[in-house]
């Protein structure tokens, strides 16, 4: 296991909604997550980064001293550092050194399963390596292996920049090719037509715990017909029969790489698709309130905050004051206490998805025959015409109806007289 220390830079500006004791936090747990022990901190006060070290050379020094002491494997920054800063701290520390984009990137490329998320990855690593690999080469091509260096699966990370430059281009082309493959697969989910739930919230909040939870359950089997995306789709049958699709997502975190955001796009994609969202959010952790800011941010920046959100309150077994659950609970809109892990609150969450969707509306498009006209009353009560034109035998409709009165219809239409 690899050894780290961790320099968290407080910039004296800005930083207001999210404090240094946070930030340090969270480093932590995204150094553990990618595998690698945490040795110590030093913290670092920074009015204006120094453009050789980020840090000030003295500062730099006294780190280089405490990671011979400790014998740290990797020294990790808390603020993206430039190709320069990079290179100088190396010198310096005289060990690698890799600042928060890179370690998200090594966690990424840890989880990343399918194919497309895999070459994603890569992308935005090699990406992020190329301007850096100018003059004599990063300490990381020395060292080579370990945090920084992972490449999703098996793989190391090539280092050379002609050869990177070729696996560039050759990523962005099987890249394209998969992205059309995608897309005919959406194509192909949007003619089933069910309707969606995407499961959203910061990493750690529980997300994969609730659709395990919910595949446990007998009235979910796993959907071979979409099982080739990325993200994990499972079919669910709620209690009035409507079908429904469940989508496990990548977590959001805070100060999110910006060259991530556009690499996951696509699975960012299927949430814009969805048509609810269950944010999961952990209230037994005490940065709740502020973590929800950091998902409802990407939410804005991906021009969906408009969209119904199930507010699901995860980790209740944690809190020893049910007084507490309930403040929690008028809090937060439209929400649902739960425990993903021990089954708690589960069937409520399930009535309150029930009956969102009833509200929700579908395109009907479909032919009316002569002999079904009864059926027209139904559709003009409860959804709203956009299209309507007489044939011979009957009439092609185009409606919004909700979920449920589309798939009445629709049965109701396939029946014989
Ligand atoms: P994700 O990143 O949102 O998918 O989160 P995970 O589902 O991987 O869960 C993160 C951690 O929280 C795991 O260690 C889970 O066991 C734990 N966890 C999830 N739900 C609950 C819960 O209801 N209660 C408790 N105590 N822990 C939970
Ligand atoms: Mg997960």
């Amino acid at each position: 296991m690899e050894r780290a220390i961790l320099v968290i830079t407080h910039l004296k500006k800005d930083r207001n909604a999210w404090e240094a004791e946070e930030d340090v936090q969270e480093l932590i747990e995204l150094t553990r997550s990618s595998g690698c022990e945490v040795l110590a901190q030093v913290k670092a006060e920074v009015t204006h980064p120094n453009p050789a070290y980020f840090i000030g050379s003295g500062k730099a020094q006294e780190v280089a001293l405490l990671a011979q002491e400790k014998g740290a494997d990797v020294v990790i920054f808390n603020d993206d550092l430039s190709s320069t800063q990079q290179r100088n701290l190396e010198d310096v520390l005289n060990i690698k050194t890799i600042d928060r984009t890179q370690l998200i990137l090594d966690i990424f490329a840890q989880h990343a399963k399918s194919a497309e998320g895999k070459i994603q990855v890569e992308l935005a690593q090699v990406e992020y390596l190329l301007p850096r690999l100018s003059g004599k080469g990063i300490m990381l091509s020395r060292l080579g292996g370990g945090i920084g260096t992972r490449g999703p699966g098996e793989q190391k990370l090539e280092v050379d920049r002609r050869r990177i430059r070729k696996r560039i281009t050759r990523l962005r082309q099987d890249l394209e090719k998969i992205s059309q493959r995608r897309q005919a697969l959406r194509k192909k989910r949007k003619e089933v037509d069910i309707p969606t739930v995407a499961i959203i919230g910061y990493t750690n909040a529980g997300k994969t715990s609730l659709i395990n939870t919910l595949t446990s359950s007998e009235e979910l089997v796993r959907d071979s017909l979409f099982s080739t995306l990325d993200s994990v789709s499972r079919r669910y049958v709620l209690p009035d029969k409507q079908k429904i699709l469940f989508l496990d997502t990548v977590g959001f975190l805070h100060r999110l790489p910006h060259n991530l955001i556009e690499a996951f796009k696509s699975t960012l994609e299927e949430v814009v698709e969805a048509d609810i969202l269950l944010h999961v959010l952990d209230i037994s952790d005490p940065l709740a309130q502020k973590k929800k800011d950091a998902v409802y941010e990407v939410l804005a920046e991906l021009e969906i905050r408009d969209k119904p959100i199930i507010t699901v309150l995860n980790k209740i077994d944690k809190i020893e004051r049910p007084d507490f659950t309930e403040r929690q609970l008028s809090r937060y809109e439209n929400s649902v206490a739960i425990s993903a892990l021990n089954k708690l609150g589960i069937e409520e969450l399930i009535r309150k998805i029930t009956n969102r969707l009833v509200r929700q509306v579908a395109l009907l498009k479909t032919f009316v025959p002569q002999e079904k006209f009864r059926l027209l009353n139904l559709i003009y009560a409860e959804g709203e015409i956009l299209k309507e034109s007489y044939q011979d035998r009957g009439v092609y409709i185009e409606a919004k109806v909700p979920y449920i009165v589309r798939d009445r219809l629709l049965s109701l239409l396939k029946d014989k007289d």
